[in-house]
């Protein structure tokens, strides 16, 4: 069968494309949708689940209610330089929102079926061949064509590497480890932290360790992020930092699994479009200060519908406006903002200029998260 619209890669950027475009369905405007996924729901996602308010506030404009599933309110969130900084608390006494990404993506992807979507689980995209009235995408279980495809598959996505073979690629490294919460890490409330002490050590980003829970039970999640922007100096190995940080919180990284996976990031010269196809979440690129990604995706799935409205209303698929649109939309500009900030803040790596920016300089950072990189879901229209 043909369908209109192919979305390949079932995640918070798939899945909210399908969300935004079912709010869009009129007698005039009914595509035939159906998404390729190639896991089955739940299906497990490295990520520490750290929902931001903007997330919030789209999954709400979607008619939908985060707090359904199972998650753990961040009370404050620290972002500090080697143990001390700022300290914040958001709207309703929560400064982030905890899931579990293998819940949180089964509770969207059942919300996109009772919309009337089609989503075909275990089904593995291979490659994407566009053509002059359509594109045929090949997988595991056989060849679908559609007027045009969405690719939200991720970092390492096969839409990309399938349209944009020769295009730059750059990613983040990210390593995490959950551990149970034990009497001194129980010190560390519900609180989020994030402690930059890794930039003068050349790793451009930092440690995290967020309250999680698993089937019920409270844990912690550990991780380190490093967005590659001091790739070019020595630097020590990632492990090391994220066991430095755990072993200072009385755990030992050693008894722990780790896992790692690429974040890729936006970059405003990044292509994210081509004739027939549209990139969207991690494929078009994600946050590169924080690698934060969830909200951004759930963006990309408003602004992605728009667009896609748009061409089937004109008959017109080769979407050269489209990053263009994404760079006008409330996404767009806080991933600019935060683009040029990473660019800004992690080269600038001596610990005394980071000693000043999260411990002195608290108003200041504060006043730029609030008007560039926070409050963006509000400009989404
Ligand atoms: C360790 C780690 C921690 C993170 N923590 C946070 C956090 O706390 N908060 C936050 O906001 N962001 C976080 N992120 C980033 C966040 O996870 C991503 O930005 C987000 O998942 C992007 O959503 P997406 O839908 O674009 O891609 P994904 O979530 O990667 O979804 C892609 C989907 O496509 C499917 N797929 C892939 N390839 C194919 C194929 N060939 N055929 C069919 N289907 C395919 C996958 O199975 C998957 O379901 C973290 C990332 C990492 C790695």
């Amino acid at each position: 069968m043909r369908y209109d619209i192919l979305i390949l890669g079932g995640g918070p950027s798939g899945l909210s494309t399908a969300l935004h475009l079912a709010q869009k369905f009129t007698r005039d405007f009914s595509p035939t949708i159906l998404i390729l996924e190639k896991e089955h729901y739940p299906r497990p996602k490295l990520c520490a689940g750290g929902l931001v308010f903007d997330a919030e506030v789209i999954l709400e404009r979607l008619g939908l209610d985060v707090s359904e599933i199972p998650h753990v309110d961040a009370e404050r969130a620290h972002f500090d330089f080697a143990g001390a900084g700022i300290n914040i608390r958001l709207k309703k006494n929560r400064a982030l929102r905890i899931i579990r990404r293998d819940e949180f993506d089964a509770w969207l992807a059942k919300h996109v079926e009772n919309r009337g979507i089609e989503i075909r689980q275990g089904v593995t995209v291979k490659s994407v061949t566009p053509d002059s009235d359509g594109v045929c995408v090949e997988t595991n279980a056989g060849e679908f064509h559609a007027k045009i495809i969405v690719g939200a598959d991720g970092s390492n996505g096969v839409t990309r590497k399938s349209i944009f073979p020769n295009a730059p690629v750059f990613t983040a490294r990210v390593l995490e480890v959950i551990t149970p919460v034990t009497q001194a890490s129980s010190l560390r409330h519900n609180h989020a932290y994030f402690d930059f002490f890794p930039v003068p050590r050349n790793i451009a980003g930092y440690v995290w360790d967020f309250p999680t829970q698993i089937n019920g039970q409270p844990m912690r999640c550990w991780g380190i992020y490093d967005s590659n922007l001091l790739a070019d100096e020595k630097r020590p190995a990632l492990k090391n930092l994220l066991a430095d940080e755990m072993s200072r919180r009385g755990f030992d990284l050693n008894e722990y699994e780790v896992k790692g996976f690429p974040i890729r990031f936006y970059h405003p010269n990044h292509p994210m479009s081509a004739p027939r196809v549209l990139l969207v979440g991690d494929a078009a690129g994600a946050d590169w200060l924080f690698g934060e990604g969830i909200s951004i995706a759930l963006g990309y799935g408003f602004v992605a519908a728009q667009e896609i409205e748009e061409a089937f209303r004109n008959n017109d698929f080769s979407f050269s406006q489209y990053k263009r649109r994404v760079a006008k939309s409330g996404v767009g500009q806080t991933l600019f903002a935060r683009w040029i900030i990473a660019n800004l803040i992690y080269p600038l790596k001596w610990a005394w200029f980071q000693f000043l920016l999260w411990r002195v300089f608290q108003p200041i950072v504060l006043a730029v998260a609030w008007i560039f990189i926070l409050n963006w879901s509000k400009k989404l229209k």
